[in-house]
């Protein structure tokens, strides 16, 4: 006799993370068979704050907070090109379209992340303008890892709404990493009487022109907005630790080192006791996460941008029916999501068997030691330069789903190149996938 087994996801965002878990868990494959005579069907409600799909690429021209007083999530800037090829970016099922280039405009992120939703019909599944304020595990024998979870939400529309709780199976967090931005003390900053702004609310050149810039940082933002201040700007400084960047720069853009300190009227002083007259400080000095809404019970704690105790950097090993989605850095968002989903699908469904919590935490702890043991500092525990398809191979194969396809990896490790070596000009390659499609060709 088959059992058909009903199980309640929440899935917190509607951004590349949050559609994908609904397109996972709603979309065509939502009613899987385990065993032949086992059902399970899902039925997730996915929270939005904002007014519509797409999170971080749903531009707009607000800084602070939007028109209900909350914070702006959007980290996008006006004239942004993605810093990855389209070929790269796109979930596995999903291609972006053939006419536009391969590093495209945030607009087309978004008309894609929109064309997604729909072309699953997965946007019924969304209550947009509805934040979620809180999520806390309740103990439920012969519940699903005989745990529920009590899901608190308000409206965004009306500061009066004392909010609503619903309960919830299991958990999916997909609410993005780039929205609280990591502002560093400098010393001396209440001297500096120049404009000092983070990325996060950077939006467009034009009051930049003729300007003296330091820029904090030479991550991808840096490296970014560095570029595009250039064309505006008198000069441009990229004030950061690491080694040298290996790419030819435009001539009014020169690399720093650390900043010192700040002093009266608008004076920066590099580590090397070089300084600068600045007119702007702009700090591309990255994001906190947030997990303000996850109760203390729920377990997850966030040290020094570390995330525990996340097994595979994704499910909380004390309770495996709460995975964050997306907690990684220096990925291709799209596919890793699509594995990752795939993969809390499987443990959802039975499917997939996790280890017991000893051994998830152990391995928890054997991945962060090799990485400290391979130099990279515990801030970066949870970053994946030179092994992200490793692990999402490892994810694929555990859940007995496919992998990534190989041409990925090629375009991503050939673009990676590119970026480091001609950032001036990378982003106006084009390619597509080879005729037996594990690799590309340029354009
Ligand atoms: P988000 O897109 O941030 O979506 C999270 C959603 O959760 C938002 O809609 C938010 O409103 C919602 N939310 C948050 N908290 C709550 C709450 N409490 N209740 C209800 N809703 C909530 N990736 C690439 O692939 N290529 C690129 O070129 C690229 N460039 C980037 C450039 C910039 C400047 C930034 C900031 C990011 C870039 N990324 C790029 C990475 C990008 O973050 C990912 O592509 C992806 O969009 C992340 O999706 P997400 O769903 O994890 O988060």
């Amino acid at each position: 006799m088959s059992r058909m087994q009903v199980i309640r996801v929440a899935i917190i965002g509607a951004g590349g993370g949050g559609l994908c878990a609904l397109r996972h868990l709603m979309g065509p494959r939502s009613i899987k068979e385990l065993n032949g005579d086992h059902h399970v069907q899902f039925e997730a409600v996915c929270f939005e704050q904002a007014a519509k799909v797409g999170g971080t690429w749903a531009y707009t021209d607000r800084v602070g907070t939007d028109e209900y007083g909350n914070n702006i999530h959007s980290s996008m800037y006006k004239h942004l090109k993605t810093n990855l090829p389209k070929q790269c970016m796109a979930f596995p099922e999903f291609p972006f379209p053939d006419d536009i280039p391969s590093y495209i405009k945030h607009q087309d992120v978004q008309k894609y992340l929109e064309d997604y939703a729909d072309s699953f019909g997965i946007l019924k599944y969304i209550q947009f303008h509805r934040k979620v304020q809180n999520i806390k595990p309740v103990h439920v024998a012969g519940s699903l890892f005989d745990l529920k979870w009590e899901v608190t939400t308000s409206s965004v529309l009306d500061s009066q709404d004392r909010g609503e709780t619903e309960s919830f199976d299991a958990v999916i967090v997909c609410n993005g990493n780039y929205a609280i931005p990591s502002v560093p003390t400098l010393v001396g900053e209440e001297l500096f009487e120049g404009h000092i702004m983070h990325s996060h609310n950077y939006r467009k050149p034009d009051s930049f022109k003729d300007k003296v810039v330091v820029i904090l940082g030479a991550n991808s933002s840096g490296q970014d907005i560095a570029l595009e201040l250039s064309a505006v700007a008198k000069k441009v400084y990229i004030s950061h630790k690491k080694s040298p960047l290996k790419s030819r720069l435009p001539d009014n853009v020169e690399q720093k080192p650390g900043i010192e300190r700040l002093d009266a009227p608008a004076t920066v002083t590099f580590s090397d006791g070089t300084s600068v007259h600045a007119d702007s400080l702009m700090l591309c000095t990255g994001y906190h996460y947030d997990y303000s809404f996850l109760a203390p019970e729920c377990g997850v704690e966030v040290d020094d941008y570390r995330v525990t105790p996340m097994y595979k950097h994704l499910i909380n090993t004390k309770y495996p029916s709460l995975a964050i989605v997306g907690i990684c850095k220096r990925i291709v968002p799209f596919p890793f999501f699509d594995i990752q989903i795939r993969f809390f699908r499987a443990i959802l469904e039975g499917s997939l068997v996790l280890p017991s919590e000893a051994a998830m935490n152990e391995d928890i702890e054997q991945d962060y030691l090799s990485r400290l043991d391979r130099g990279r500092p515990h801030r970066y525990s949870h970053e994946m330069t030179g092994c992200m398809f490793e692990y999402l191979n490892e994810l694929a194969d555990m859940a007995g789903t496919e992998r990534i396809p190989k041409m990925y990896e090629s375009i991503y490790d050939f673009a990676a190149i590119q970026r480091r070596t001609n950032l001036m000009n990378y982003k106006k390659m084009n390619f597509a996938p080879n005729e037996s499609g594990d690799g590309y060709m340029i354009l």
